[in-house]
């Protein structure tokens, strides 16, 4: 398997350093995070080394990705949130820490302290379409 020997997450899978797990695979692991930002804070990962989205094999990602309804419903039936952010740092710049492919499940309540800032803007005309060309051209 795919790994980087400095990688924390590479020794969680291979049970290097410890983890609470709490969904587990061939290829996907889930465990809790160390760093809540709220009570039943849950990453889920490929297991092989991949630093980014764009990186991943889509057979992999299909395969981690589609543990996602099932672990939200079993955070949210353990712990009662109203709601649940599924979230994913990709690259330095977007704040992630851990150079291996995580999503982050976040349950939600009122009053929770994890917040971010949702800065909506407004296109000038033209420019959304301009834009989709620009994406659909690179797919
Ligand atoms: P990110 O900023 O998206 O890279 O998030 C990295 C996350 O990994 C943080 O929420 C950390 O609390 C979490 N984390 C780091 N080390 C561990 C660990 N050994 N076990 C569980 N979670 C960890
Ligand atoms: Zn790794």
């Amino acid at each position: 398997m795919k790994r980087d020997s400095d990688c924390i997450f590479c020794k969680i899978v291979a049970g290097e350093i410890p983890c609470t797990k709490v969904l587990e695979d061939d290829v996907a692991l889930g465990f809790m995070d160390i760093g809540p930002v709220a009570e039943a804070h849950v990453l889920l990962i490929p297991k092989p080394h991949y630093e980014t989205v764009d990186e991943l094999p889509s057979d992999l990602a299909a395969g981690t990705l589609k543990h996602l309804p099932e672990l939200v419903r079993a955070i949210s039936a353990a712990t009662g949130c109203e709601g649940l952010n599924v979230l994913q740092n990709n690259g330095a710049i977007a704040g992630q820490l851990v150079p291996h492919v995580h999503f982050h499940l976040i349950p939600r309540d009122i009053g929770g302290k994890f917040q971010f800032n949702w800065p909506a803007g407004k296109y000038p005309e033209g420019k959304m379409e301009q834009l989709a060309e620009k994406i659909r051209q690179n797919l």
